[in-house]
C-alpha cells in the first residue's frame, strides 16, 4: 500500500532542490500559465522560452491577446509550429472575456468549456493558479506512475489515465502545496524519469518505485502501436510574372488554416504523369481565374505532420491567359524579394527559398 502522504513530502523536497528556473514558474497568473503550457505542448522547454517572453511582451493579458489580429498572432506564434493551438488559445481568452468578463473560472467544469483547453491543460490551471487539487496527468505523468506502480497496460487507455489521476488527487489531498506537486511531477518526468535510462539513482521514488524493484524501468511504459501518418500527394504549380509569384492564402479553419502557399491540390493517389499533374494544377487555377499549362517539373520534398505525410511536387507553370473573363482574379501576386513577408504554411516556406535561389542562378547565367 503506497503512503501518499511519504510520496509528495519527498516529491516536494526533491523538487525544492533540483528545480529549474523557468519563466513561468514564479507565475500564478492564470493566463500566463494558460500560455506556458499551450506552449509547452509538444515542444522542448528550451525552445518555448523566447517565444514565451516574446509573446507576453507583446500579449501582456487576456484582453491583448483577445483583440489581436489572426495575421499579428500567427506571426509572433511562428517557428513554434501547430498554429491551431494560438488559434485555440486566443478563442479561449475572448470566450473568457464574453462571459466571464475577462476573469479566468476556476471550476475544471467551467474552464474545460473553454476552447482548446483539454483535462491536462485544465488540471495545471485549476493546480498552479488556484491551488487546487485538480491532476495535470500527461505523457511524462503516465510514464512516471506507469513505472512507480507498474502498470503494464497501455497507458494511453481511459483506465489506466483514471488510476493515476486517482494517484495523484491522493497526493494532493489536504495540501497547500497542488500547484508545487504538479509542476514537480512534470519535472521528474523531465529531468529523471526520463523515456530512456531513467536515472533513478537520483529520484526521491528510487525506495517506493516497483519498476526499480523488478529491474522493469526500461520496458515501460506500454503504449499502443502508433497509427501510421496517412501519406497525402500534393501537386503544388508555381505561377510567375514579372519577378512575381502567385501564392493563396489557406481556408480559416483545418490544417495550417489561414497561412500563404503556392496554389496546391491534395489527392490521396499519386500523379502519375505531367499531364496528370497539369490537369489537377488547371482544376486549381481555374478557381482562382486563371488558364495555365505546366512548363516543366520542380522540386519534390515530403513534410510530415504528427497524422499526415505530404508528399509535395511542384511544376513551374505559363498563364494562357491573364484572367478567366467573367471569374474572380484570385491569389496574391509576390515579388520574389519579399518572401519572408508571409506566414507560409509548412514546407511552402522551402519551396518559396527554393524558387528564389532558382532565379537568382538564371539570372546569374544570363549575366555570363
Ligand atoms: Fe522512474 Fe527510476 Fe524513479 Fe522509478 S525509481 S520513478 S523508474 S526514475
Amino acid at each position: 500500500m503506497m503512503n501518499f502522504k511519504e510520496l509528495t513530502t519527498q516529491l516536494l523536497d526533491w523538487y525544492d532542490r533540483n528545480r529549474r528556473e523557468l519563466p513561468w514558474r514564479t507565475e500564478t497568473d492564470p493566463y500566463r500559465i494558460w500560455v506556458s503550457e499551450v506552449m509547452l505542448q509538444q515542444t522542448r522547454v528550451e525552445a518555448v522560452i523566447p517565444y514565451y517572453r516574446r509573446f507576453l511582451q507583446r500579449f501582456p493579458d487576456m484582453r491583448a491577446l483577445a483583440a489581436a489580429e489572426p495575421e499579428e498572432l500567427l506571426s509572433v506564434w511562428q517557428g513554434l509550429g501547430y498554429y491551431s493551438r494560438a488559434r485555440h488559445l486566443q478563442q479561449g481568452v475572448q470566450e473568457v472575456q464574453a462571459r466571464y468578463g475577462g476573469r479566468m473560472p476556476d471550476s475544471r467544469e467551467e474552464i474545460s468549456g473553454l476552447p482548446g483547453i483539454g483535462p491536462y491543460t485544465a488540471g495545471a490551471i485549476l493546480s498552479i493558479a488556484h491551488n487546487k487539487p485538480e491532476p495535470a496527468v500527461d505523457g511524462n505523468v503516465l510514464r512516471v506512475f506507469s513505472r512507480l506502480l507498474v502498470i503494464r497496460e497501455p497507458i494511453d487507455r481511459l483506465p489506466v489515465k483514471r488510476r493515476i489521476e486517482t494517484t495523484v488527487r491522493e497526493m494532493m489531498a489536504g495540501i497547500s502545496r497542488c500547484g508545487d506537486v504538479t509542476q514537480a511531477l512534470m519535472e521528474l518526468g523531465a529531468l529523471v524519469c526520463v523515456p530512456r535510462n531513467p536515472r533513478c539513482d537520483s529520484c526521491p521514488w528510487q525506495g517506493h518505485c516497483a519498476a526499480r524493484l523488478e529491474n522493469a524501468q526500461d520496458a515501460l511504459p506500454i503504449r499502443k502501436a502508433p497509427a501510421l501518418p496517412r501519406i497525402v500527394h500534393v501537386v503544388t504549380g508555381l505561377l510567375l510574372r514579372d519577378g512575381q509569384v502567385l501564392t493563396v492564402q489557406r481556408p480559416p479553419r483545418g490544417l495550417l488554416a489561414g497561412m500563404w502557399e503556392f496554389p496546391s491540390v491534395e489527392s490521396s493517389d499519386s500523379p502519375g504523369t505531367m499531364a496528370d499533374a497539369e490537369r489537377l494544377l488547371q482544376e486549381r487555377f481555374r478557381e482562382l481565374g486563371r488558364e495555365i499549362t505546366v512548363l516543366s517539373a520542380g522540386q519534390s520534398l515530403t513534410h510530415i505532420f504528427s497524422h499526415r505525410q505530404w508528399q509535395l511536387r511542384t511544376f513551374f507553370c505559363r498563364d494562357r491567359a491573364a484572367t478567366i473573363p467573367g471569374s474572380v482574379d484570385a491569389g496574391r501576386w509576390l515579388p520574389l524579394g519579399r518572401i519572408e513577408s508571409l506566414n507560409w504554411a509548412g514546407p511552402h516556406r522551402k519551396i518559396a527559398a527554393g524558387l528564389v535561389s532558382e532565379m537568382g542562378k538564371q539570372i546569374h547565367e544570363k549575366g555570363k
